[in-house]
């Protein structure tokens, strides 16, 4: 194969970067910086092939049953990218004047209004770029709001079946974490929530449902704990596809939320991005969003950015536009009574797969379950097959894992969500293959321990993967 150099790479000017500098890679020591691109020369039919080949590799939703528990793996109809991709949205500039732009500016406040009236939230911003930098920004929030009331609250509570990232928000926003129980339903406990809720609280995070599929019934009683004490209501709504049209957070009584609109509203995620974790706010707390907000004064759009108890700007620009124009067609598209079926398909997809597989896979806890189902493998673990094995057969079906060992309070979790956009063909055969999977247990564990043995990567090492870590590239033989 001929190579020749085709350019010196130079790093883009800094004056003409917009860019902060981190991002342009000019903190990169001198050694890891490429001299010169080597490029090999190719037919275009072998590079078609080669192409197409790596394709076929990928795993999607487009190509296979994906049920990752708490990802919402569902199906991203085409229609969003169509929109998205129309030349009068995808061809505009950010710093375009006003008076250019105002039909995003319409589609986005129009888009404000749809969240509003689907959560009850008074305000949104479509700022953060993740669920996480949502709580982040709802933290935030929660901070300055109290700080204007004269008071620093230290603590933000947190379930023990939180996502990882609850804690991890409230951390970086300054707090202190303390963890509340569950008691043996999967709920908060009530009365280990009573000994910690006090006033140096200044917010409890809780999913709803939760991440074990839950709904959490004493909710309203959370609310007034959280009330006696002057602590404010999160609602991490990552997963609101459960509730979408059949409540409200706001009903439920929380103050802030996020949603994934990168989950629950259809558009794509993967690989970190792009996502969108809107975050809305009662009315009390609107001052406090992030800048810019689009408003509308006589007919006309603009934004706002004269908001004096504003948290201020969480990144450039006003949030990832085309995951906007998505979830925006994604909404209109199935209108008030689509959003609720979606709903009432995820949760009776799920309890479909739930009612057919407890008899093979223990069920913690065997109440309805929301979107999501989990199960633990403790059983098959005493015959020497773990969670993870099984995932790893499910890939050599062709259907994704699930999420594993997560939540935590679960032994040898597998948490399945199969998401409202598969066919009942799709739950039957997975039901179908989790069986088989089971009987394998007993007749030729052997080729659980192994798999996936028809995927062209088998089984990584993970001990020596930690032990060794080695994140460079290696040419052939090197
Ligand atoms: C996915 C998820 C998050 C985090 O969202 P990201 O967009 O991945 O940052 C938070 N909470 C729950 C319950 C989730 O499922």
């Amino acid at each position: 194969m001929g190579c020749k150099v085709i350019f010196d790479i130079t790093m883009r000017e800094k004056k003409n970067s917009y860019l902060p500098e981190f991002s342009c890679g000019y903190a990169l020591p001198e050694k890891f910086k490429r001299k010169e691109l080597c490029l090999p020369e190719l037919g275009e039919l072998d590079v078609i092939r080669h192409y197409n080949k790596l394709s076929n590799k990928n795993f999607s939703v487009d190509t296979h049953f994906y049920p990752l528990g708490s990802c919402t793996m569902k199906y991203n109809p085409k229609i969003n990218d169509y929109i998205a991709g129309l030349e009068n949205f995808s061809a505009l500039h950010p710093l375009q004047p006003i008076d250019d732009v105002q039909g995003i500016l319409e589609v986005l406040y129009t888009f404000q209004e749809l969240l509003c009236s689907l959560t009850g939230m008074s305000a949104f911003t479509f700022q953060p770029s993740s669920g996480a930098q949502g709580e982040l920004t709802g933290m935030l929030i929660a901070r300055k709001f109290h700080e204007l009331n004269g008071r620093r609250p230290s603590k933000v509570i947190v379930p023990d079946t939180a996502h990882g990232t609850n804690p991890a928000s409230a951390a970086m926003a300054g707090f202190d974490t303390v963890i509340v129980k569950s008691n043996d339903n999967g709920l908060v406990d009530i009365n280990s929530l009573k000994d910690i809720m006090d006033e140096s609280v200044a917010a409890i995070m809780l999913t709803n449902p939760n991440t074990l599929g839950l709904f959490e019934k004493d909710i309203l009683k959370i609310r007034e704990l959280a009330d006696k004490a002057g602590a404010l209501m999160y609602y991490d709504g990552a997963n609101f596809n459960a509730l979408m049209g059949v409540t409200t957070p706001r009903m439920m009584g929380f103050d802030i939320i996020h949603l994934n609109l990168h989950k629950s509203f259809s558009t794509p995620h993967g690989c970190g991005g792009p996502g969108a974790g809107v975050v809305g706010v009662t009315e009390k707390l609107k001052d406090f969003l992030p800048v810019p907000i689009v408003v509308k004064d006589s007919g006309r759009y603009r934004l706002n950015y004269d908001m004096k108890k504003s948290v201020g700007k969480l990144r450039a620009f006003y949030g990832n536009i085309s995951v906007l124009l998505r979830a925006y067609t994604y909404i209109l598209r199935l209108g008030g009574d689509g959003v609720k079926r979606v709903s009432e398909n995820a949760v009776l997809n799920a309890n479909y797969i739930k009612e057919k597989l407890k008899d093979d896979f223990k069920a913690p806890y065997d109440d309805i379950c929301m979107h999501e189902v989990v199960f633990s493998c403790i059983n098959q673990k005493e015959k020497g097959i773990t969670a993870l094995d099984i995932a790893k057969r499910l890939i050599d079906r062709d259907i994704h894992p699930p999420t594993m060992y997560f939540p935590l309070l679960v032994k040898e979790a597998l948490m399945v969500e199969p998401t409202e956009t598969e066919s009942k063909e799709t739950l039957d055969y997975f039901i179908d293959i989790m069986r088989k999977i089971n009987s394998e247990v007993e007749t030729n564990p052997s080729i659980i321990k192994n798999a996936p043995v028809t995927m062209p990567v088998k089984r990584v090492d993970e001990v020596r993967a930690v032990r060794d870590m080695d994140f460079r590239w290696h040419k052939d033989g090197d």
